[in-house]
């Protein structure tokens, strides 16, 4: 219970940086009258994720997805692509039901997600924002967040899963070292590889990654695609890909183009049929 109340917290914690984003009210919509019990759901075990004819548009707004259709299998890689406004992030965050699907409807292991409580939803999603916050503290404390008990040996492990152990090595106080506020200055992907850091820690069994789009020098873009191998193991992951290196090991490609899905295939066959598909590779997809 500790395990999923922490994770809560960290959903929590990111909705609430979502809602300052994006001014939305942290409870989004109420939870269906009746919720299926949390256990309908498999803890550990990776779930499937399937958008089903999904549309939506922000309250007040034009439609901003239309009849969007895939299934990531459990325990598979799918990688976003797409555009500028495509719809990418808002995919995920429907995922997360930071806001309601309009139209259709999205189900993890075959259960729509309007029928589970919040709390169990996001305790078993985890989420890795595009510009992932670092809490003024130490390197500690923001592993803690998601895994409170978790031993020093466990914490060094995970850093270096995501090549981040020089950070406590270099240090005189180790793992103490302040990386937050006022503290050392963690490069932009340093930052997102302590966010995976902590969903490695956290172990949910789905994964949502909108990966950064700044440009990495080819030490960090290494660096960050073995941390997204370390944390896809076991895991059922829908990412946002920016990078090619990113895209052509996933299982699935979507190409999202203006809210629909242009088309869906691996890299080789993209490459050879979607025209969109071959021109965000040529630009190495480095869109927002
Ligand atoms: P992508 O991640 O593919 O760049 P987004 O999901 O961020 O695309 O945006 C899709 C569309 O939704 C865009 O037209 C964008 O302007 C709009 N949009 C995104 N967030 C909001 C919001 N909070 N309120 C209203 N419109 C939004
Ligand atoms: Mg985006």
């Amino acid at each position: 219970a500790v395990h999923a109340y922490t994770q809560l917290q960290t959903g929590l914690g990111a909705l609430q940086r979502i809602e300052e984003m994006l001014a939305v009210p942290v409870e989004g919509a109420a939870d269906r009258p009746a919720p299926v019990p949390a256990r309908a759901l498999p803890g550990g075990a990776p779930a499937s994720v399937e958008f089903d004819r999904v549309g939506f548009g922000y309250p007040g707004g034009p439609p901003v997805l239309h009849e969007v259709s895939f299934t990531v299998p459990a325990g598979t890689r799918t990688a976003l692509v797409g555009p500028s406004g495509a719809g990418k992030s808002t995919l995920l965050a429907l995922v997360e039901r930071f806001y309601e699907v309009t139209g259709g409807a999205l189900r993890i292991d075959g259960v729509d997600v309007r029928d589970l409580p919040r709390d169990a939803l996001r305790a078993r999603i985890g989420y890795v924002e595009q510009s992932a916050p670092v809490l003024a503290g130490t390197l500690r404390e923001n592993l803690l967040i998601s895994a409170p008990e978790a031993t020093e040996a466990r914490l060094r492990a995970v850093l270096d899963e995501v090549n981040l152990g020089h950070l406590a090595e270099r240090a005189p106080e180790g793992l103490n070292v302040q990386v937050g506020e006022g503290g050392v200055l963690l490069s932009g992907g340093e930052r997102q590889r302590l966010a995976i850091a902590r969903a490695l820690l956290a172990g949910p069994p789905v994964l949502l990654l909108d990966e950064p789009t700044s440009n990495l020098d080819a030490r960090n873009e290494a660096a960050l695609r073995r941390a997204i191998d370390a944390v896809a193991a076991r895991r059922t992951l829908l990412i946002v890909a920016h990078r090619l290196s990113t895209v052509v090991d996933a299982d699935q490609i979507v190409v999202l183009d203006g809210g629909r899905v242009a088309a869906t295939g691996t890299h080789d066959e993209l490459t050879g049929t979607s025209p969109l598909y071959r021109e965000l590779a040529t630009h190495q997809l480095l869109v927002s």
